[in-house]
């Protein structure tokens, strides 16, 4: 496996930042998941504008490199891939020994790859049935604290949560995800995935705000716009979840994995999910083969 570091490919093993580097040191830096598919990274230009806007809200702009994609595609082709996982870091670089951030930024940029076998219409999924979900008393990290649309190194909240979960797991329930509250005591969102339940016909979603707007999320929300279903966003308990007709998780690697339970209540599948899967899973076909 080959890696793409500060702008040349580097053998997996070989791929090393600095001791020094302020993504390794204190979280100072955006990321971005995406998948490929057929060897095109799919809804690309979503994932980079939200890069930009982490890079933005973190005060460095310019350091997204214009040849971005370009290093995206190299690490590709280098590893010979085309239906898999792609991670891009843009840390706030080498910077020694005091926490405000120099004026100047040399950002460290790093790709990985890993090969993903590609779900969807005639494909495997990447999970193995539907999520088995579990509430947690770990909060969502505030957005007043940490912008929550920023896609951050710093993922100590989602750690926190799925620590929470390692303690409440046996032989039989070990839980997929976590679903963490935001400070009101909302349901906000699962530590790195989107949360969708579906009521009367109606599809709901936690409104923006305290939660990372997905890219899946997103691309959900406007593909069920376009059918006859009501969609709604909006302000929800746990319980409207747990009492749903159906529900289900969004992420880039998941796609839409339905929720099979929720602190031990059966929720499951339906008419609405299996359709927002088949959606999503054109829409991927459409732009990526
Ligand atoms: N929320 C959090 C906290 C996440 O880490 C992720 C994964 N990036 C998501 C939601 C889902 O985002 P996306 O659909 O862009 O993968």
């Amino acid at each position: 496996m080959q890696y793409h570091v500060d702008g040349s490919l580097v053998p997996a093993a070989e791929a090393t930042v600095s001791v020094e580097d302020r993504g390794f040191r204190y979280g100072d830096a955006a990321f971005e998941t995406c998948r490929a598919y057929g060897g095109e990274v799919f809804a690309w230009d979503r994932h980079a504008a939200r890069l930009e806007r982490t890079c933005e809200t973190l005060g460095m702009p310019d350091a997204v490199p214009d040849d971005l994609p370009v290093r995206v595609a190299d690490t590709l082709d280098a590893n010979d891939l085309r239906d898999a996982y792609v991670r891009v870091s843009v840390t706030r670089g080498v910077q020694p020994g005091k926490l405000t951030p120099d004026a100047e930024t040399d950002p460290t940029v790093v790709v990985t790859t890993k090969p993903l076998p590609r779900g969807g219409v005639d494909g495997e999924r990447v999970w193995d049935g539907g999520a088995t979900v579990q509430t947690v008393k770990t909060r969502r990290t505030p957005s007043n604290a940490v912008p929550a649309d920023a896609k951050t190194h710093n993922y100590l909240n989602g750690i926190m949560a799925r620590l929470e979960l390692r303690r409440v797991s046996n032989e039989g329930y070990s839980p997929d995800e976590a679903l963490l509250r935001d400070q009101s005591g909302a349901l906000a969102e699962g530590t790195t995935s989107n949360v969708f339940f579906v009521d009367d016909g109606a599809l709901h979603t936690p409104a923006a705000g305290e939660l990372l707007p997905g890219i899946t999320r997103e691309l959900v929300l406007a593909l069920a716009r376009e059918e006859s279903f009501p969609v709604e966003t909006g302000t929800y308990d746990v319980d409207d979840l747990r009492s749903a007709d159906e529900a289900f998780l969004t992420n880039t690697t998941w796609e839409v994995r339905p929720i099979e339970q929720a602190d031990g209540i059966r929720v499951g599948s339906g008419p609405i999910t299996a359709l927002c899967q088949r959606l999503y899973d054109e829409l991927v076909e459409e732009r990526c083969y």
